[in-house]
């Protein structure tokens, strides 16, 4: 009699830490994203010290969606890809542009949006169209391992491009003097003309592009999955809704 009831009691506790063992897997399923957060309005720290922006908001409503708890982690713009192919996170998200270079080492969602590399110059500056890079020994700031940069050290050569951490510092270097122009993409270019008086962007355009979602190469179940929740993001206006409340 003693033994049954130990033995009914080994059982319970058995199949009780067994339920939650099984409960644990199902819930908290964390996605994490990389991205680098100084890309106004894409991501970017509010005075609360949250990350926030377009991306941000894109990404929590796939996880949303898919049914996934949203971690961002914050990092140099360079080691988003290799935190993918690490590993260590699973999607980054950072305005990332798709270009054949990077489709070597990571996989791409459909694009969620469109970018434009401009030039940002001081006011009266003697550069006045793109064209003009290619006049004279002007030294270009682009922001480290973007297609800013990459395009214009094929363009210009990596002697006249002087890349920085973010493109803040490289407006800081425009207005230092060190510089004579920045390469940046359009919407961060904006905030940081706004933010800066005596800046002007050029009418005319450097490089368009498509932004998209990056996974580790050959991990078609993330890839679809986000592609899903991209195209019902997209058509319940989800995504425009919070593109335009980002970008008036
Ligand atoms: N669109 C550019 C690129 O992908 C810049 C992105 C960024 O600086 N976050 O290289």
């Amino acid at each position: 009699m003693k033994l049954t009831k130990i033995l009914c009691l080994v059982l319970a506790v058995l199949s009780l830490s067994l339920c939650f063992v099984a409960c644990g897997n199902d819930e908290g399923k964390v996605l994490k994203m990389a991205t680098n957060a100084y890309f106004q309005p894409y991501e970017y720290y509010d005075a609360n010290n949250q990350i926030v922006g377009i991306d941000a908001e894109i990404a929590a409503a796939i996880c949303e969606y898919l049914g996934y708890e949203l971690e961002i982690i914050d990092m140099e713009f360079d080691s988003i890809i290799t935190s993918i192919q690490e590993g260590s996170c699973d999607f980054g998200m950072a305005g990332m542009t798709v270009s054949p270079e990077r489709l070597v080492d990571v996989d791409f969602t459909s694009s969620y949006a469109t970018g434009v590399q401009v030039v940002i110059v001081k006011e009266g500056s003697a550069i006045t169209s793109v064209d003009d890079l290619t006049d004279a020994d002007y030294k270009i700031g682009v922001q480290l391992g973007t297609t800013g940069d990459i395009y214009a050290t094929d363009d210009y050569g990596a002697d006249r491009v002087v890349s920085y951490n973010n493109g803040n510092s490289a407006v800081l270097a425009l207005i230092g003097g060190s510089v004579d122009c920045v390469i940046l993409d359009n919407e961060p270019a904006k905030k940081l003309v706004e933010a800066n008086p005596g800046l002007k962007i050029l009418d005319t355009s450097y490089a368009d592009e498509d932004y998209a979602i990056c996974v580790q190469k050959g991990n078609s179940e993330l890839l679809e999955d986000l592609n899903r929740a991209l195209d019902a993001l997209t058509k319940d206006g989800t995504i425009d809704a919070i593109v335009n409340k980002y970008i008036k």
